[in-house]
């Protein structure tokens, strides 16, 4: 505890600590780095500063403040959980572990950490960094010496929280792992618990827990289409299935990516396509693009001549997914700017903003060809 004390990072939702506040930033923390979070919880907090703002604003406005920061589910359970909060009427947010347990998004851990931190429950918060901690400093405990199952390693943090300060006990735990008992790199000399961890005393810190093997990255070609008539641009609205598919034509092999950016306004895109060279020729091509023109948007063929196209190609990763984008301006001449959508697209020519959030995938392809337009 005095090594936290003297060591912890300077967090701004450390700097003075609420229980929404808290929330919201382990929300955030999921899946993610702490310098990746930081700006957004600062813009979010400013934006939504009690759960009374952020359960009155659209899911669209939330969606936009939260986008570049990945894994959107966390944004709209965090909304729906606000909403349900406020519906319930109680005046406040839930008072114990258990009850924010019910509420959508918040699991295991992350119930842990806000009950200890935001209100001094007496439970543990097990995630990565302290898992780590845990594995190495028990690693030849019977119980720790073999993988250590989820409850099982719930069960020892809660042995080891201190009763009057929970909070600051899970933190300095998670602190630890993410300062000098990291996955890759250990201090164990200026390791506070060095005198106890067995893992450190052995000096066999970097074989526990033993690595998990890296998914291997998948390269991605997919191009989108940035079709424009004036300042507007073709947008899909959230949920549209409408794809600019080559697979029929060109029988190429598709990536499965269902379920990805759902909830923000998109761009006519490909299916995500297992990169080859052969994909890489049809996506560079403007063919594809004009058949598409002709047959969802009714182009005639000197409507679509008298388009102005450009193409760009830059890289995006999701996941372990690499992708290789390209992105296709199509400028339809003023003139024809009252193109009649095919039936079934869904989208509308709009002038993007926060009614109309997009992913950050989407916005890298607006601002090759329009600086700060989104
Ligand atoms: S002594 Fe080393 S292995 Fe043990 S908790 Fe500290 S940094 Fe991690």
């Amino acid at each position: 505890m005095d090594w936290f004390q003297a060591h912890s990072r300077a967090l701004p939702w450390r700097r003075t600590p609420t229980l929404y506040g808290t929330w919201v930033s382990e929300i955030m923390l999921q899946q993610t780095t702490v310098a990746a979070v930081i700006p957004y919880w600062e813009k979010f907090m400013a934006r939504f500063p009690n759960v009374q703002t952020l359960a009155a604003a659209p899911e669209s406005e939330i969606l936009s403040l939260w986008s570049g920061l990945g894994y959107y589910r966390r944004a709209k359970n965090l909304h729906r959980a606000a909403r349900m909060v406020v519906d319930q009427g109680r005046g406040g947010l839930p008072t114990c572990r258990k009850e924010w347990q019910a509420l959508p998004g918040v699991g295991t851990y992350a119930s842990g950490a806000i009950a200890s931190i935001g209100l001094g429950e007496v439970v543990p918060a097990v995630d990565a960094n302290a898992r780590r901690v845990l594995s190495r400093w028990f690693y030849d405990d019977p119980i720790a010496a073999g993988n250590l199952r989820p409850s099982e390693l719930e069960e020892l943090a809660s042995r080891m929280v201190l009763p009057h300060q929970p909070g600051q006990w899970n933190e300095a735990v998670m602190e630890l792992g993410a300062t000098l008992c990291q996955a890759a790199s250990v201090q164990c000399s200026q390791c506070p618990v060095l005198d106890q961890c067995k893992a450190g005393l052995a000096a066999v810190a970097l074989e526990i827990p033993p690595p998990k093997k890296p998914k291997p990255t998948l390269a991605i070609a997919v191009a989108t289409l940035v079709v424009r008539c004036e300042d507007k641009i073709l947008l899909l609205p959230p949920g549209s299935r409408e794809t600019v598919d080559l697979a029929g034509k060109w029988e190429l092999g598709r990536a499965d990516i269902s379920g990805l950016n759902h909830g923000f306004w998109t761009l006519p895109q490909t299916p995500w396509y297992l990169a080859t060279e052969k994909v890489d020729k049809v996506l560079d091509d403007p063919t594809f693009v004009r058949l598409w023109l002709r047959g969802r948007l009714n182009l005639s063929s000197a409507q679509i001549r008298a388009c102005l196209m450009r193409k760009t190609s830059f890289g995006h990763s999701i996941t372990h997914h690499r992708l290789g984008m390209r992105a296709w301006e199509i400028q339809i001449p003023e003139h024809y700017c009252n193109v009649k959508l095919a039936q079934g697209i869904p989208g509308h020519f709009l002038i993007p903003s926060t009614d109309t959030p997009v992913s950050k995938l989407v916005t890298k392809s607006l601002e090759r060809f329009f600086e700060g337009i989104v």
